[in-house]
């Protein structure tokens, strides 16, 4: 159970080669730049690995979490932003598809398996993050149509995506929530880009949705379904997320590791300070927990999506040692832990964010306390 499946190793190995040889020199550009590139991500896809989660029926892959942790992780490990756009496009919402009409999955689902189109997932708004019931996006029935009136923000490929999975109030009640196709280029749906300071090499947006007209079919399930399509997603998209930051401390460790060995400083090798040596010790235990732990999460909400407990546990601890070898790793590299030119500064400026998404910090502990506190009710 602990070791990679030879079919997993083969992931693992193309997905690395296929970073190392084409995101890896391209990396520092696009994050001057702030460029997601969908054409690379069209090449990735070509490689079949956004299809791997879903079932084969649809041309997918028909594997479970840990192979798409897998390839998270390998594209993690060299550019964040690219990793988390690329998974955006075809993970997170793009699962909600799987609960939608024959229609809808050959419409938007089967593509986003090839890799032809990009989704997005557009849950979160100015005045409602962690606290998802209260959103202000409304959805009024029209006719055979529905219209949407609202603003999302922090939407990862709300540019680039061909549609976006919009999450709207459809009444009074706080669980009368609905998921919409809205598809880009819809009248009243306008995309601006966010300046962030984490996730350059991803698209980020600010949508506003005015009077956007929305046919019927384009929306996913029950009027009042969405908070269950939200939920039943939520724990494999925390362990999946897990493996992004997990892949962002592997890629801080390795690249300190290396840099140790070769700079020199009162004529040792950096490596030959044991407190070299021991904080890379210990980097290395981290990893390996970590990693352990996402194996096991990837197991377990495989086989009970709603293990929430093991997905919160994971994805924090996963988030905290990220941020934590991160810092280690570049303070090793002393001033040039600071420059773009290398990979672990690069890489230890997205850890902000593993602390933020897929719930923060503290909406994964209220998970895990809520478990803790049950029979004390
Ligand atoms: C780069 C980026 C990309 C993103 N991509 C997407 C995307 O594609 N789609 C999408 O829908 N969203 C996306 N998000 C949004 C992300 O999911 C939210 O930022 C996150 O859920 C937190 O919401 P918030 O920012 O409104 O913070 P808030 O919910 O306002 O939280 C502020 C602080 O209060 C704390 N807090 C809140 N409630 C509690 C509580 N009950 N107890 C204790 N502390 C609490 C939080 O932990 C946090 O520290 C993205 C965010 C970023 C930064």
């Amino acid at each position: 159970m602990w070791n990679l499946t030879e079919e997993q190793q083969m992931i693992q190995k193309t997905v690395r080669d296929w970073a190392a040889a084409k995101l890896a020199p391209r990396a520092e550009q696009y994050e001057h730049d702030k460029l997601f590139d969908v054409a690379l991500y069209k090449e990735f896809a070509g490689l079949g690995f956004p299809g791997i989660r879903y079932p084969e029926a649809l041309g997918g892959g028909g594997g479970g979490i840990l192979d798409m942790c897998i390839w998270v992780k390998e594209l993690a490990r060299v550019l964040p932003g690219f990793a988390i756009s690329a998974s955006v496009a075809c993970g997170l919402g793009a699962k909600m598809l799987g609960y939608g009409t024959d229609a809808q999955q050959q419409t938007w689902l089967v593509p986003t398996i090839e890799g032809t189109m990009i989704g997005a997932f557009g849950l979160t708004e100015p005045n409602a993050g962690s606290d998802a019931t209260n959103l202000q996006t409304r959805a009024v029935k029209d006719g055979d149509d529905w219209v949407l009136n609202g603003a999302k923000t922090f939407i990862t490929n709300g540019i680039v995506a061909d549609y976006i999975l919009v999450s709207a109030k459809t009444g009074p009640g706080k669980s009368e929530i609905g998921i919409f196709i809205v598809p880009q280029g819809t009248e009243g749906l306008h995309a601006a880009p966010i300046d962030k300071n984490c996730w350059y090499s991803s698209d980020t947006a600010l949508l506003s949705l005015e009077n956007c007209r929305i046919p019927a079919d384009h929306l996913i399930g029950a009027a009042d379904g969405g908070l269950n399509l939200l939920t039943n997603n939520l724990n494999e998209g925390r362990v999946t997320f897990a493996a992004h930051c997990y892949g962002i401390a592997e890629g801080c460790f390795d690249g300190a590791l290396d840099y140790v060995h070769q700079r020199t400083a009162f004529g040792k090798r950096v490596s030959d300070f044991q407190n070299t040596q021991f904080k890379l010790a210990e980097m290395k235990m981290k990893l390996d927990l970590a990693w352990t732990y996402i194996m096991r999460a990837a197991a377990e909400v495989e086989s009970n999506p709603g293990a929430g407990v093991t997905a919160s546990i994971c994805k924090n601890y996963a988030a905290q040692i990220c941020e934590e070898i991160a810092r280690e790793a570049r303070h090793l590299l002393g001033g040039y832990g600071c420059m773009n030119e290398y990979a672990v500064g690069r890489l230890s400026r997205d850890v902000f964010v593993a602390e933020v998404g897929e719930g923060t910090r503290e909406i994964n502990y209220r998970v895990i306390w809520k478990a803790l506190t049950q029979n004390y009710r």
